[in-house]
Parts: C-alpha cells; sequence; structure tokens
C-alpha cells in the first residue's frame, strides 16, 4: 500500500518545529518585559534589515500595505496625482494608490518574468499629465530590470517606490539587493513571504535622511514631539513580538532562499527534461508539454522564488489544479484577475483586452509548492503530477 504524500502550498509547521527553542525563548523575554509597540527589538529589527538590505535606513510599520501607503505619503501623493504600476500584481501595490485618492495608471507586464513592461512604461509615463511616482514590482521575488525603471523615472523626475514585498534579498542586475536603489524600498513581513513574521508586519527602506525622518513621523499620527502633529499620520506601528520573531528568522533567511532556488532548480529541470519549453518562447498549444517554466535570473541578479510559477493553457489550467489537488497538492493562482479588471477599479474604465499581457497571465499562471523545507519525494510527486496531466 503507498502512503499518500501530501504537499501544500505552504507548511510553516516544518519550519516552527525548527525554530521554536530560538523563538520561544526570545519571545517569553518580550513578553516579561511588557513592552509592545516598537522599542528596542523593533530598532535592532531595524538597522539588521537596513543592513541585511545595504540601506542607510529601515522603518518598520504595520504591513507590506502600509509601507506603500506611507511611501506614497511621504511624497504628499493625493487627489489629482498620477502613479504608474503593473496591473498584474497584488492589490495592495494599487490599493495604496487610490486609498490617497490618486490615479493608479496600470501598465502590462513583460511576459516572462510578469515584471513591468519597460516600453510600456515610457509610452504611460508620456501619456500621464499629473505623474508623481512610479511603483514597480518585484513580482515572485524576482527583480524588475531597475537600471531601465530609474532613468525613466529620473527623466520623468518621479521618485521609485519598489513594492519589494515578495522579494526581500533577491538581486538585480547590478546585484544589488531591491529596495535601495529606488527612493524607497516597501517590504511585508505577510507569514508567506520569504521573510514572515507571525502576524502582519512591514518595513521600508530608504538612503535618505530626510525621508526617513518623515517616514517615521508618519506611522505615529504625523507625531514628534509626543502629541505634536506636524503631519497627518496614520497609527502604523511594528509590534515588539514580530520584530523578535523576525531577527531570529532573518539570520536562516538566506539559507532559505538557497533551499527554494535549488527546489526551482529541481521542477526547472523535471520539467525541460519532460520536453517543457522555457519562456523563451509563446506557449504552443499543441507542443509535447504545454507548459512554461518560470524565467530564472541569472547571476549577479537573483529569483529569490517566493513563488514558483508555471504556465499552462488556459483551458486546461484549472483542471490541473483540481488534479493537483486531488493528489494532495496544494497550489495557487496569483493572480486570477489583473487589477484594471477589478470591480472597485472600473471606474478608471480599462476595457477587457486593454492589457492583454496581464489578462493572459491571469488565466494561464499557477503556483507550485516552493516551500525551502520541501522534501525530495515532495518535489517529485508534485513535478511528476504536472507532467502526467499535461501529458494526457
Ligand atoms: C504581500 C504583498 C503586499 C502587501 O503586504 P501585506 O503585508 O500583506 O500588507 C504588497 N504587494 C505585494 C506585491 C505583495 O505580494
Amino acid at each position: 500500500m503507498t502512503r499518500k504524500i501530501q504537499v501544500p502550498l505552504f507548511d510553516l509547521k516544518t519550519q516552527y518545529a525548527e525554530l521554536k527553542s530560538e523563538i520561544e525563548p526570545a519571545l517569553r523575554e518580550v513578553i516579561e518585559s511588557q513592552h509592545f509597540i516598537l522599542g528596542p527589538q523593533v530598532d535592532e529589527l531595524e538597522k539588521e534589515i537596513a543592513d541585511y538590505c545595504q540601506a542607510r535606513h529601515a522603518i518598520g510599520c504595520a504591513s507590506g500595505s502600509d509601507a506603500l501607503l506611507l511611501a506614497l505619503m511621504a511624497y504628499d501623493i493625493g487627489p489629482g496625482d498620477e502613479v504608474i504600476c503593473p496591473s498584474y500584481t497584488f492589490f495592495a501595490t494599487a490599493g495604496a494608490i487610490a486609498r490617497l485618492g490618486a490615479r493608479p495608471v496600470f501598465i502590462d507586464i513583460e511576459p516572462t518574468t510578469y515584471n513591468l513592461d519597460i516600453a510600456a512604461l515610457e509610452k504611460a509615463i508620456a501619456s500621464c499629465t499629473q505623474l508623481k511616482a512610479i511603483i514597480p514590482v518585484h513580482l515572485y521575488g524576482q527583480a524588475v530590470d531597475l537600471d531601465a525603471v530609474i532613468a525613466l523615472a529620473n527623466k520623468a523626475r518621479v521618485p521609485v517606490i519598489e513594492d519589494a514585498a515578495q522579494a526581500i534579498g533577491a538581486t538585480d542586475a547590478r546585484g544589488i539587493r531591491v529596495g535601495v536603489r529606488g527612493a524607497i524600498g516597501c517590504f511585508s513581513f505577510f507569514p508567506t513571504k520569504n521573510l514572515g513574521g507571525f502576524g502582519d508586519g512591514g518595513i521600508v527602506t530608504t538612503q535618505d535622511e530626510t525621508l526617513a525622518q518623515k517616514l517615521k513621523i508618519l506611522r505615529v499620527h504625523g507625531m514628534e514631539p509626543k502629541y505634536y502633529h506636524s503631519h497627518l499620520g496614520i497609527n502604523s506601528r511594528l509590534d515588539a513580538l514580530q520584530a523578535t520573531v523576525l531577527r531570529v528568522k532573518l539570520r536562516h533567511l538566506d539559507r532559505w532562499h538557497h533551499a527554494r532556488q535549488k527546489n526551482a532548480a529541481f521542477y526547472d529541470r523535471f520539467f525541460l527534461e519532460a520536453g517543457a519549453q522555457d519562456t523563451s518562447t509563446p506557449l504552443a498549444q499543441n507542443s509535447k508539454l504545454a507548459l512554461r517554466i518560470p524565467k530564472g535570473t541569472t547571476s549577479p541578479a537573483t529569483h529569490i522564488y517566493n513563488q514558483y510559477v508555471i504556465r499552462v493553457p488556459s483551458q486546461k489550467r484549472d483542471a490541473l489544479r483540481t488534479a493537483l489537488a486531488e493528489n494532495g497538492i496544494g497550489t495557487e493562482i496569483y493572480y486570477p484577475v489583473p487589477l484594471h479588471q477589478q470591480e472597485c477599479f472600473a471606474y478608471l474604465g480599462y476595457k477587457a483586452g486593454s492589457l492583454p499581457e496581464s489578462e493572459a497571465a491571469a488565466r494561464e499562471t499557477i503556483a507550485l509548492p516552493i516551500f525551502p523545507e520541501l522534501t525530495q519525494e515532495q518535489l517529485e510527486h508534485v513535478a511528476q503530477n504536472v507532467v502526467a496531466f499535461l501529458h494526457k
């Protein structure tokens, strides 16, 4: 009798079991101190994240969504302003723009990396009259072409706010970690990110002292000194328990990145040997194995694989998901509806077909389990099931 292999999309329990003896005493100390909001643990985490990213300043906040909101607030972005971002991303990227009353200007993605398309960015910049910022997203853990984005932003005289929520530690084509070359880097510590807390959390990075001071004030209701409010801020403080967990986990982050990269390399090899296409060719509906594997970056750029996303013909995607689920394999669709087609953004007037690559990606992509603790048996189970289904 064969044992049924289960492969969830994430398995945070294994990681917790490994780190329990490091995390629990550290948490107990914080609980004994009864100091829960900001404070020494948050200060230390900010120093360690700044150091890790090679940024001058890091300012903790309540979530990655708030990191984006605070970054836009630091530039006083509001009604009448335009901010460019990709349509194919998590909602928070554009939610922050619209929440401040500004207008998200959605652009299409480049179909092999799923990151924003540089030609589309150039076009959008030319079409804007009130452009105030550009938010590139390092989707799935892979850096966008920052050289090109920054050059275009400099020409347009607007800041680049990097949505690095999925990409802490990933490096760009120059070998520089994401979140430092733009004006502000925004990171999330949501539990399923490569560096995840025991709840919500986020951080912003910047090289600029003035911006850093403003961001610090904005996260505490625009208050400095106590009870004197120079700015209209928000309540977005990181708590000491989260910072404590994150400080322990940060020590393991590079090891986890490497494990994810190793898992991705296994899938790549397995799928290529089975006859899958890599990303350099368009998805052929009639190929031997109609599947495109992600475009991994080459040194010095690194992909940290927050997600490992393959691409299959749209008419097979949902059936593949069901077949994998029946075999105990968890998957997810990141993202089924691009932002320009979301109901809450209908007022922006984007038509179906207006951003075709984002729309195609929404129909054809599926994320496979990639977490660091996957066993060889689990990896093989996933890869074999994907290939078996698509060969049918
Ligand atoms: C997770 C994520 C966010 C938001 O982070 P939260 O901590 O969940 O608020 C923003 N942008 C992207 C691309 C994300 O993946």
